[in-house]
């Protein structure tokens, strides 16, 4: 038997097999959570036009040169600009319009003078308007102005290629007015889980069996790392119901072929057999914990990722192996995950494998704080629950003392777990 390879080699081999889809448009409202395929440069002035940025007088600047309390300014309001118009008239010397913010500011006039900064300024009613306006301070060209262009200029780079989308990128794309935006495809995950234990949650519990939670775990996992399933269900342990679900995969085209269990060395773990009938195994076992016996290759020319049974090693296996493998295909810039760091508050042991543990992360102070949930038993999904993070002990470490540092890969996107 070959020796386990470590968690860094298996990374590395399987992330070789896989690039970015092809690309494809999403429609703004579904672009959320997406990764763009292209560039995108501004296709307008943003603003698109020079416009008020209080309620206000748009007036010439100059005409205010010197005013005062005492000695204010006095103009001849010509006209009212609502936001949402477009002004008719020039603004010459001794005139002032009253215009609403983000209203687009008139010819001629090169400031705004706010509304309480004026004799007028508990008016609010457009159709009793004086006739006059006292302005009480001096007011330089460019006052209370929003020039257009001033937060992006036509044809200036937006937002890069690889970019994810977040609600801000997707609200900056609605202000550019693009509709249709260049995104990567998500790459598609055919799943399947293997056990004669296995029992869906929609069915009922009977003696000796337990429910699939592995189908769940993963397809959640797939979709929140970007991909769709394609979710075939739960093999028995033969070869005839493997080989049925393993051709269904293969003849969905995935990009991705993802097992569960059925890959170790017992006596009914038929998964690697049958998928060299009509494929190849790579490596199946990976010098970690939790999570050793990992198996990669392919069927019918597919990657094929096999994860353990157990519920926390297939999690640790999917964050560990799977997510990599996603983040390249979905397009973005960096396969891995980024690591963060914390300090033990208490001593950590392992076996010198490479060791993913549960963990929570709370901040004290400046400080991340790491401490361990529960019992870290591959099949305990409860204390994975409660974690907020993996904590990693490198291969070759077998016990960490408190107040060590400690890497570790932050599994929820907040870390202020309850
Ligand atoms: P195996 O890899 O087949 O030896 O399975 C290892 C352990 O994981 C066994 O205790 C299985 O019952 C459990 N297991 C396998 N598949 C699943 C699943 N889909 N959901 C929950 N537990 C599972
Ligand atoms: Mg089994």
């Amino acid at each position: 038997m070959t020796d386990p390879l470590s968690v860094l080699k298996a990374q590395e081999q399987i992330l070789e097999e896989f690039k970015p889809s092809g690309s494809t448009f999403s429609v703004l409202p579904k672009a959320l959570g997406r990764i763009l395929s292209s560039d995108i440069q501004a296709s307008i002035d943003l603003p698109p036009f020079t416009n008020s940025g209080m309620d206000g007088f748009a007036v010439i600047a100059a005409d205010t040169t010197g005013a005062s309390v005492e000695n204010p300014a006095i103009l001849k309001i010509i006209g009212d600009i609502p936001a949402g118009t477009n002004p008719q008239f020039i603004l010459h010397s001794g005139e002032a319009a009253r215009i609403m913010t983000g209203a687009m500011l008139p010819e001629g006039s090169d400031a705004v003078v706010p509304l309480e900064d004026t004799d007028l300024s508990s008016i609010n009613d457009f159709s009793s308007i004086s006739e006059l306006v006292k302005i009480y301070h001096p007011f330089g060209p460019g006052s209370y102005l929003r020039p257009k262009g001033q937060d992006l200029q036509k044809d200036q780079a937006a937002l890069k290629k690889g970019k994810f989308l977040r609600p801000q990128d997707i609200g900056l794309l609605a202000s550019l007015g693009m509709y249709q935006v260049p995104v990567y495809q998500k790459p598609r995950i055919a799943l399947l889980t293997t056990g004669n234990e296995l029992i869906d949650p929609s069915a009922k519990l009977s003696p000796g069996k337990i429910f699939d939670s592995n189908s769940y775990i993963l397809s959640s996992l797939i979709e929140k790392y970007g991909g769709e399933v394609i979710l075939l269900g739960a093999a028995d342990d033969d070869p005839v119901s493997i080989r049925t679900l393993l051709q269904s995969a293969a003849s969905s085209h995935a990009d991705l072929i993802l097992t569960s269990a059925g890959v170790s060395v017992g006596a009914l773990d038929y998964v690697r057999l049958v998928i060299q009938e009509h494929g190849e195994i790579k490596f199946w076992r990976v010098n970690m914990r939790p999570g050793k016996p990992l198996a990669f290759g392919n069927y019918q020319n597919i990657p094929l990722i096999g994860l353990p049974g157990n519920p926390v090693s297939a999690f640790v296996g999917f964050m560990v192996f799977v997510v990599p493998a996603l983040r390249k295909m979905t397009g973005l810039p960096q396969s891995h995950l980024q690591l963060r760091t914390a300090i033990l508050t208490h001593p950590v042991e392992s076996d010198g494998r490479e060791s993913y543990l549960r963990a929570i992360i709370s901040r004290r102070d400046d400080v991340l704080e790491a401490t361990l949930t529960g019992h870290q038993g591959s099949g305990n999904l409860f204390s994975l629950v409660q974690a907020n993070a993996l904590l990693i002990l490198p291969s070759g470490v077998k016990s960490l003392p408190t107040g060590n540092e400690v890497k570790f890969i932050p599994i929820d996107d907040d870390l202020g777990a309850d």
